[in-house]
Parts: structure tokens; C-alpha cells; sequence
């Protein structure tokens, strides 16, 4: 797969949802950057050779209230990239439509995840087909869902009404906080839940889902990947990491963005984690071989 260099870029920590199963615990899901912050960010964006995608996620990103004011339009008048964006979609349709106007030409991934918590299944696909044909087919716009163990017959009616919005719809299996007793030194301190039910879970993923058909969280332990290099993530504090997985180990740091401190590593290197709990590195080409 030909190598999409990517950002992912946490615009916000807080969240207008509290969703039960969310992988960011309320402690961390709070904080916004301040405006001289988001300039920085965007300073460093645009410094960065050649065409990007930055991903904008959050919290949510339109919980900032400078997304569309001020992020947004930074991305598109300061720098050459793709715009995309994770989001609850919770925003009115006014925020939209004007964020539809802002990225026009330059939006290429929408994933809209589908908190059922918060939304009716029904209403969301519905907005969501509203948004879709308002940016057009160029868009890849795609509706995310956290599949709960015990939850499978749910998760699948609400594949059910997305997809009969002529909508994807992106199964992302629950991950949780290994229990002590499993925790080994080094090891992943998060693990995929246990599904009990494997013939539910299949009617929900299919038989053997790569990572554009669902999040699994599979290990790339070994394989050379391009993450530091061709894909960083830059949280709400303007800390620039490898990957998630490495955050998450206190490792993979590239410095800060908002004191611009930040570096690209230069070379691949083989992942030395035994978990890929995301899957936009392997749809963006990070990981050779796949
Ligand atoms: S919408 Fe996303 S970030 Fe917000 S609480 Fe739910 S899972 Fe967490
Ligand atoms: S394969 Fe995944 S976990 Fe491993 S280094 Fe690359 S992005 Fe990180």
C-alpha cells in the first residue's frame, strides 16, 4: 500500500459525550489548547514537507471552540494538507455546514462515531447520509462503532440501519485496562475484551476483518513501520508521539510542538509492541507489508 504520511492531531481533550466505554478515562478527557497552542500546531503542520492528511480528533474537535474559527481555516489557508476528522458528530448542522464550506476540496476522511449512549442509531445514519451528500463521494465518510462483549445483536442492528443509509460502517472491537493479573513487564497494559460468543462476534466482523473492515487491534510486533516517520500523533498538550502504542508505553516521544521542539525520526524501525490498537497507521501504509 502506497504511504499516506498522516497526523493525528487531539485538537481537543474534552468531550460534550461521556460515553461508559470510552478508552480515555474522564481524568484525561478535559483541556482544550489554548489559541497560541493551535498557531503553534499549525506553524509545525504547515513546516512539514509535502502533502499530509491531519486528522483531527479529540475529545472531540468540535468541542473546541476554536475548531472552526480558528483550526480549520488555519489548516486550509497555512498549509497544503488533506483535512479529516473523528468526531461524535454531535455538532448542529449549522457547525457542519459550515465545516463542509471550510475544508471544500480538501476534506478526505470523516469518521462519525456512533455512540448509541447518546444517539439514536436511526437519527445518527441520518445525519450522517445528510452530511455525506453535502461533502460529496470524494469523501470517504465512514461511521465507527465500539463493539461491546454481550453487545454483538446491537452492534449488528446498528450496522444494519447505517449500512441501509448506503453508509460503511467500521466495527472497532472494545479495549480495556489489563486486570493485574495479566500485566507483565513491558506488556501492553490494554488488551482487547474477551467476546465469549465467537459466532456472534463473526456475524458482526466476518471471519477474518483486515484492518479496513474492522479494528481488531492486532499485533505488528516485528513488521517495519514508518510511525515517528510518515505518521505522529500530537496530543492536547502539543506532545508529538510515534504512535499510540508508544505513548502509551512512555516511549516513541518527538518532542513538543508548542515549544517547538518537536523532530520527525528519519528511518523506519520494527514495532516492538506487541498491539496496534488503531488502525489508521495500516490503512495509511505505515506498515510495510500490509
Ligand atoms: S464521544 Fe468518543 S471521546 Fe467522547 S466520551 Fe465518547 S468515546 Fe470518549
Ligand atoms: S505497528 Fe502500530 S503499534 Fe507498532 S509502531 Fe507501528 S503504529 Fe505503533
Amino acid at each position: 500500500m502506497t504511504r499516506r504520511p498522516t497526523v493525528e492531531w487531539q485538537v481537543a481533550g474534552a468531550c460534550n459525550y461521556d460515553c461508559s466505554y470510552c478508552i480515555q478515562s474522564p481524568r484525561f478527557r478535559r483541556g482544550r489548547p489554548r489559541q497560541a497552542e493551535l498557531e503553534a500546531t499549525l506553524a509545525f503542520l504547515a513546516d512539514l514537507p509535502g502533502t499530509w492528511e491531519i486528522k483531527c480528533s479529540g475529545g472531540e474537535a468540535f468541542a473546541h471552540p476554536l475548531f472552526l474559527d480558528l483550526v480549520v481555516p488555519g489548516l486550509v489557508a497555512l498549509t497544503p494538507h488533506r483535512i479529516s476528522v473523528l468526531t461524535n458528530l454531535s455538532a448542529d448542522r449549522e457547525a457542519l455546514l459550515l465545516f463542509a464550506a471550510l475544508t471544500a476540496g480538501r476534506l478526505a476522511v470523516v469518521s462519525a462515531s456512533l455512540h448509541a449512549e447518546h444517539v439514536e442509531p436511526a437519527d445518527f445514519a441520518a445525519k450522517v447520509r445528510w452530511f455525506a451528500d453535502l461533502v460529496g463521494p470524494e469523501v470517504d465518510v465512514v461511521v465507527n462503532q465500539v463493539v461491546l462483549p454481550g453487545r454483538e445483536a446491537h452492534a449488528l442492528a446498528c450496522r444494519r440501519v447505517v449500512e441501509g443509509q448506503g453508509l460503511r460502517w467500521f466495527p472497532q472491537l472494545y479495549k480495556e485496562k489489563r486486570p493485574p493479573s495479566e500485566r507483565t513487564p513491558g506488556g501492553d497494559p490494554m488488551r482487547v475484551a474477551d467476546f465469549p460468543d465467537e459466532e456472534a462476534l463473526r456475524a458482526v466482523i466476518g471471519d477474518a476483518p483486515g484492518p479496513r473492515q474492522a479494528n481488531v487491534a492486532p499485533s505488528y510486533l516485528g513488521w517495519r513501520c514508518f510511525a515517528g516517520v510518515d505518521y505522529l500523533v500530537i496530543d492536547k498538550d502539543g506532545q508529538a508521539w510515534a504512535c499510540r502504542t508508544s505513548k502509551r508505553h512512555g516511549q516513541g516521544h518527538l518532542g513538543n510542538v508548542f515549544d517547538g521542539s518537536a523532530r520527525r525520526w528519519t528511518a523506519p524501525a520494527p514495532c516492538p509492541y506487541q498491539l496496534c490498537p488503531c488502525t489508521v497507521p495500516a490503512n495509511r501504509g505505515m506498515i510495510e507489508g500490509i
